[in-house]
């Protein structure tokens, strides 16, 4: 039972954080009790004590993808958003962040409508690696990445970022939201974050039933103070929902990979097709920063997100996103199931228009999440798509 450090990511998506029970049951139960008995006061039978402070269907989640982030230490928490709230709400009061531009809305919303509540400002930059010395403040205590980012999927060098953060000798955590490309593509500890976040929401859980998030770290401390926060703020998943983003992890591997290879080459049809402008996808030799890709994905795959610019305008983006037969329109990435949206109205609608344009995110871009349905079927579904939309 249980991983060695040297087994193949496979292996420890099925079997790390495995459960032993009594039965010898080979998949977990779900642990619905919220107390647990104890033989003398204070003393439990077991590890646990009240289902807040730790459960075991969380804490075998939290092992695997701790297993799976290279990271000594793994915490879940109740959604994505939870979890980023518990990272900031860890910074001393009056702290300053700096974060790169085009981050989660939700983060960002974070940053500048709740963090800022207890003192702590944010700095947003698009090129972090440049700007980074001349942003740092005395009070300076984390930085803030998502690679690649969200819809425009740019990719950040993580060491490089790191290095620089470590030479200023201050302190300052370098904390990556890795959601979009998911364990299995990159694993940023390995680059030199202090903490690694995800949505587990999208790619880890991977089946569209869940909202949970969880991080991973190497470092004691930070974990420790992280743990005391999930157990004080009760931001917690429920038994249920850690045991399906569990069993969601074990295929991982296979759902990832396969959305990477679909994506790859439907990323390759639109480049070269007449009614697309552009096309935005790490897995393209073209990507502005694939040297970046390939040191920092597994095998430089792209991930299962791709976005592009149909000819057509606005016009050409709604017709596009309502003429897909596979593809459904809606929010969210990251399921077994294709879905496509128009972020200009829909995931970044509450940005004003100039700053979403800035960003890239302009009223033609269309975003793709490429599931795991034949390739060739996803394929022919975004051509005639676009045969049905874009302007000639
Ligand atoms: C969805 C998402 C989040 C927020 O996660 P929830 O589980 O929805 O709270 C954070 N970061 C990224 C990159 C996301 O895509």
């Amino acid at each position: 039972m249980g991983v060695r450090e040297s087994d193949k990511f496979a292996t420890k998506a099925i079997h790390a954080g495995a459960h032993v029970d009594v039965h010898g049951s080979v998949i977990e139960p779900i642990s619905l009790s919220t107390t647990f008995r104890q033989s003398a006061p204070a003393q439990p039978i077991g590890t646990y004590e009240y289902s807040r402070s730790q459960n075991p269907n969380r804490e075998n989640l939290e092992v695997a993808i701790a297993s799976l982030e290279n990271g000594k230490y793994g915490l879940a928490f109740s959604s994505g958003s939870a979890t980023t709230a518990v990272i900031l709400q860890s910074l001393p009061q009056g702290s300053h962040a700096i974060s790169i531009g085009d981050v989660y809305g939700g983060t960002h919303r974070y940053f500048t409508k709740v963090a800022n509540a207890h003192g702590v400002e944010t700095s947003f930059t698009n090129d972090l690696l440049n700007d980074l010395p001349k942003l740092v403040k005395e009070n300076t205590k984390l930085v803030w990445i998502e690679s690649p980012t969200n819809p425009t999927l740019k990719i950040t060098d993580i060491e490089a970022v790191s290095q620089k953060v470590k030479s200023l000798n201050k302190d300052i955590l370098l904390v990556v939201d890795n959601t979009f490309l998911s364990p299995y593509l990159s694993n940023p500890l390995n680059f030199g974050a202090d903490i690694v976040v995800h949505s587990a929401t999208k790619y880890i859980n991977g089946h569209s039933d869940v909202v949970l998030g969880v991080l991973a770290t190497n470092n004691k401390d930070i974990y420790e103070r992280l743990q005391f926060l999930q157990n004080a703020i009760g931001a917690i998943p429920s038994p249920f929902d850690a045991w399906l983003t569990h069993r969601g992890l074990r295929t991982l591997h296979l759902r990832v990979r396969q959305a990477s290879l679909s994506a790859q080459k439907i990323a390759e049809f639109l480049q070269n097709n007449e009614n697309v402008e552009a096309v935005n996808y790490p897995g393209l030799p073209t990507h502005k920063d694939y040297d970046v890709v390939k040191k920092q994905h597994r095998e430089a795959l792209g991930g299962g997100m791709i976005s592009f610019r149909i000819k057509g305008g606005a016009e050409a983006a709604a017709k596009f996103s309502s003429s897909t037969r596979l593809f459904a329109l809606a929010e969210s990435l990251g399921g077994v199931e294709s879905l496509l949206e128009v972020p200009a109205v829909m995931t970044h609608g509450g940005i004003p228009k100039e700053a979403r344009e800035a960003s890239g995110v302009y009223d033609n871009l269309v975003r793709l999440s490429v599931g795991i349905e034949d390739g060739d079927d996803l394929l022919e579904d975004v051509k005639q798509a676009l045969e049905k939309s874009a302007a000639k």
